[in-house]
């Protein structure tokens, strides 16, 4: 990964063979972005992918290994149990045209990945919700 700061606007050229969410969470790790909201398009070959299912409070997850343009990487950056912690969602195309998507685990480059992140002052924690059974933002 390849990365330039403008203001307070991180731009990242991730490449292929890179896997998006932990290079991206060692970068926020290393820079010490706590908080903060991205957004990105490029190409995967592989990526894991879930749905949060309400009633059994778990994500049920789909593997996905085809050639697929990211049409919408979407997400925030906060702290959880101490560390920068990426909340991510994402809809890729297939060579067909038709869109998968959800909750984003972790997915492989497969050309570029272009992501726009944007660092703000501050933090702000996640805290495991009973009710849900998932780590929501504690504002
Ligand atoms: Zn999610």
């Amino acid at each position: 990964m390849v990365s330039k700061k403008v203001d307070q606007q991180w731009i990242l050229k991730l490449e292929k063979g890179e896997e998006i969410v932990q290079s991206v969470t060692k970068f926020c790790i290393e820079n010490e972005i706590n908080l903060g909201s991205m957004t990105g398009i490029g190409a995967v070959d592989n990526a894991k992918i879930g749905f949060f299912d309400t009633k059994k409070q778990k994500y049920e997850t789909k593997n996905l290994s085809e050639d697929y343009e990211i049409t919408s990487l979407n997400g925030n950056i906060s702290m959880k149990e101490g560390k920068p912690f990426l909340h991510l969602h994402i809809t890729l195309a297939n060579n067909e045209y038709n869109l998968l998507g959800g909750h984003l685990f972790e997915a492989t480059v497969s050309a570029t990945c272009e992501i726009f992140l944007s660092e703000i002052t501050g933090i702000i924690s996640r805290k495991l919700d009973p009710t849900t059974g998932l780590y929501l933002l504690d504002l």
